[in-house]
């Protein structure tokens, strides 16, 4: 019985295991192919509307160089994994006059009306090898500041090819566009933040 299972029943099995593989292969085979052949080809911008690359700012619209953070630091506070640093910017020190003003409103017992701090960070770090692409940051972003890019062509030779200074990128991002003729935005609107479910 068993020399029965062995030499006919088992070889059986296989081929038909075999088969089965052979027709998922054909399948795929002959569908539609949706891989391309990189660095031959690349994905087209109209197919990375979905796509969730690491974060990056987004751009103020009247001037893409600035992002539209407003430094309010609840992007970094929220950041399950402390992926974002933002170095919020000092109030510039009273002039001698608005010191004076400042003084003469104290001593009448006034709020005095003191320099405001400029809204833009003074730097704005990312550390991509410890996001988990959760969107928290995204989502709770109030000024709709922060996204995902569709930058899928990453390589790097050590974990600090991907710390990010994104004030950086996007200046460089508004440049690359200028130099090009084009928007200051990417070539393909990047993904947005789907709510959890
Ligand atoms: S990106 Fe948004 S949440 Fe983060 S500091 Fe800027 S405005 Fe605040
Ligand atoms: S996507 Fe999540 S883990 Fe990544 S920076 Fe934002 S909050 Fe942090």
């Amino acid at each position: 019985m068993n020399a029965i299972r062995k030499h006919l029943i088992q070889p059986i099995v296989d081929l038909w295991s075999l088969i089965v593989g052979l027709k998922v292969t054909g399948k795929f085979f002959c569908d539609k192919q949706v891989t391309v052949h990189y660095p031959r080809k690349v994905v087209r911008n109209e197919d990375l509307l979905a796509y969730r690359g690491h974060v990056e700012l987004t751009p103020n619209p009247k001037d893409p160089v600035k992002p539209k953070c407003i430094a309010c630091g609840m992007c970094a506070m929220y950041c399950p994994s402390n992926c974002l640093t933002v170095v919020k910017p000092k109030p510039p020190k009273p002039t001698p006059e608005e010191q004076k003003a400042i003084e003469e409103a104290k001593a009448r017992g006034e709020k005095p009306k003191e320099p405001k701090a400029p809204r833009e960070p003074v730097s704005f770090t990312y550390d991509y090898t410890l996001c988990s692409l959760c969107a928290t940051c995204v989502e709770n972003c109030p000024a709709g500041a922060l996204r995902f890019s569709n930058d899928i062509y990453l390589a790097g030779s050590s974990r600090k090819d991907f710390f990010y200074d994104l004030l950086a990128r996007l200046k460089g991002q508004a440049e690359k566009a200028t130099k090009a003729g084009g928007a200051a935005k990417p070539a393909a609107e990047p993904a947005a933040a789907k709510p959890a479910s």
